[in-house]
């Protein structure tokens, strides 16, 4: 077994959607980014980045490159996912926790999971999505940003 940690945030800006474990949101703003600035995606990406070794996602997706522009997270985490099943590892578990102040996340997490676990290719129970506010204390809490911590477990397979 292999466990990784992920951290991501974005900030909150008008004239964006917002878009949130491949879920768009109905809200007033969107995240900011390079990408649909998914952070529920980048946050489990950097999570199974990190159980297999490979480094900063920054490195693997670069927001120099033109060909992560506007780009679908949930596609990306589909090509990490990828990635780790060519390094030996399977994604056995999931746990997420977005912090957002506003809005309400609590209704969409179902959504959220399932569509997680069609990205990651593994059944919606092993996939946890949790929401939180920040108790109106920082970025996040002052509604100017949105952040996930994830963690991903992942096991040996053969290749
Ligand atoms: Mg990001």
């Amino acid at each position: 077994m292999r466990v990784g940690i992920g951290y991501d945030s974005h900030r909150l800006a008008e004239g964006r959607r917002l878009v949130i474990g491949g879920i768009v949101i109905p809200f007033e703003k969107g995240l900011l980014g390079h990408s649909d600035a998914d952070v529920l995606c980048h946050a489990i990406m950097d999570a199974v980045i990190g159980a297999v070794g490979l480094g900063d996602i920054g490195r693997l997706f670069p927001d120099t490159d033109p060909r992560w522009k506007d780009a679908v997270s949930t596609e990306l985490l589909r090509y990490v996912v990828d990635l780790a099943r060519m390094n030996g590892y399977a994604i056995a578990w999931i746990d997420a926790t977005i912090i957002a102040e506003r809005p309400k996340l609590g209704p969409f997490r179902p959504a959220m999971a399932a569509g997680l676990a069609g990205a990651l290719g593994v059944e919606p129970s092993a996939v946890s999505v949790k929401a939180k506010t920040n108790e109106g204390v920082d970025a996040a809490g002052r509604g100017e940003a949105i952040a996930v911590h994830a963690v991903a477990l992942l096991e040996r397979v053969r290749r």
